[in-house]
């Protein structure tokens, strides 16, 4: 028995499933999660002593690499003046300086310490300040483990088959009305319905939790159009987006402007944090500032606020073009490579993210995406893994390439794709 297969035993009689995160188990892709020991760069070292090239990145937050000097030694020097105080320190303001200067729409911002918290915030702001309860979310959209958030969730649900969960009320979703990702009508036709009582629309603007799914030409700028008509508020979640499409995040990069943005992942540069933003007079009605409420006892911890703000000080020079190029080619690459051993393959990729589907597509939504083959994704991830190459255990993620990823690193996971057999 490896070390791995040890902890896992030991694990499971501990924690529910072995995992604090249910993904992280491995069960849709047929095996047992392998421990991780320590990470560098673009590797995981496991507890059972192998190296592996990951491409899940920590489901994001990596992307300057594992356990990068500047942010390890920006984490210990924090670490050494106290943990936590309770109270506001330096880093916080720095790190809001820092995500004001870097996301348009945003002229504000509080920090939380997760990407859960940061959603759920944003659409309690929503309500609050529309006075209105219907949200309107896209089903494969993922925005953190929240009740009102949990039906049609993507990801770990996804890979599940729970059509939602047991333990949410009937009544917290019933304010949920899900379209599909893509669908402008769907989205229309909700408020030509309910106009006066949606509060908000919220979006992955890239979609990443049912695999990588670009939006269509003229869905998000159709519901900044739509949201105006109507009165309600633009919700980009930019958890995976924000820092990864481009310094600015999705958008940015596509010009179109939220009323509020939810960050995480990148932004806690592997620590635990979360933020929502947006403008000035939205966010004042935060408390104490206003009358909408959240708290939080560890939010713009230290030791976070340290992480995100050397993660966000070598990303703000860092070249997002270059990275965007290298992703791009061995993305194509993997595919001619898939594609000639006769497999069905589509392809999504944008900036440092790529999934590749194996069906022969579409892909624009959920339900496209949910008829891909996840046998052979299964297949694909074991011989990876035993090839050195950590993929998502999950055929509805994205890969995800770093800075610290290297040529060397891109010509041994094509060497390993080649030689993969289905
Ligand atoms: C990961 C994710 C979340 C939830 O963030 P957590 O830190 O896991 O709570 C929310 N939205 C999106 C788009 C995500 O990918």
């Amino acid at each position: 028995m490896i070390r791995s297969e040890q902890l896992f035993a030991e694990a499971q009689q501990l924690i529910p499933g072995g995992v604090n995160s249910p993904v992280r188990a491995c069960r849709s892709v047929g095996t047992i999660p392998l421990f991780i020991a320590s990470a560098r760069d673009a590797y995981l070292h496991t507890a059972d002593g192998k190296r592996l090239i990951d491409y899940v990145m920590s489901w994001g937050p990596m992307l300057l690499g594992h356990a990068t000097p500047a942010v390890t030694q920006a984490v210990v020097e924090a670490a050494a003046k106290g943990t936590s105080f309770g109270a506001p320190c330096p880093g916080e303001v720095e790190l809001a300086q820092a995500v004001v200067d870097a996301v348009p729409s945003v002229e504000m911002v509080r920090m939380v310490n997760s990407g859960t918290e940061a959603t759920m915030s944003a659409v309690r702001l929503a309500r609050g300040v529309t006075g209105r309860t219907k949200v309107v979310k896209f089903k494969g959209c993922y925005h953190g483990h929240a009740d009102a958030f949990l039906a049609a969730a993507g990801s770990g649900l996804a890979t599940l088959s729970i059509p939602g969960t047991p333990g949410v009320p009937a009544a917290t979703v019933a304010d949920t009305l899900l379209a599909p990702y893509n669908d402008l009508d769907a989205v229309a036709d909700f408020f030509e319905t309910h106009g006066d009582d949606i509060a908000c629309v919220i979006v992955e603007p890239v979609a990443g939790n049912m695999g990588l799914v670009l939006p269509v030409e003229g869905f998000l700028e159709g519901l900044r159009g739509l949201c105006d008509k109507y009165e309600a508020l633009l919700i980009f979640d930019e958890v995976i987006t924000g820092f990864r499409l481009s310094y600015g995040g999705a958008q940015q990069r596509f010009g179109i402007t939220p009323d509020l943005t939810c960050l995480g992942k990148i932004i806690g540069g592997g620590l635990p944090v979360g933020a929502y933003g947006g403008k000035r007079a939205l966010m004042e009605r935060v408390a104490p500032c206003g009358d909408v409420y959240q708290a939080g006892t560890l939010s713009g911890n230290p030791l976070a606020m340290a992480a995100g703000l050397a993660t966000l000080r070598a990303l703000r020079t860092a070249d997002y073009a270059a990275l965007e190029q290298r992703t791009k080619t061995l993305a194509e690459d993997i595919a001619a490579i898939l594609r000639g051993k006769g497999l069905p393959v589509t392809l999504h990729h944008i900036a440092s993210a790529f999934t590749l589907f194996f069906t022969e597509g579409p892909v624009t939504n959920f339900a496209q995406a949910a008829a891909a083959d996840t046998e052979l994704y299964t297949r694909f991830f074991q011989q990876m893994r035993a090839a050195g190459i950590n993929l998502a255990p999950s055929a509805f993620e994205c890969a995800f390439t770093s800075f610290a990823h290297t040529e060397e690193d891109y010509g041994k996971t094509l060497d390993a794709v080649r030689t993969a057999k289905f």
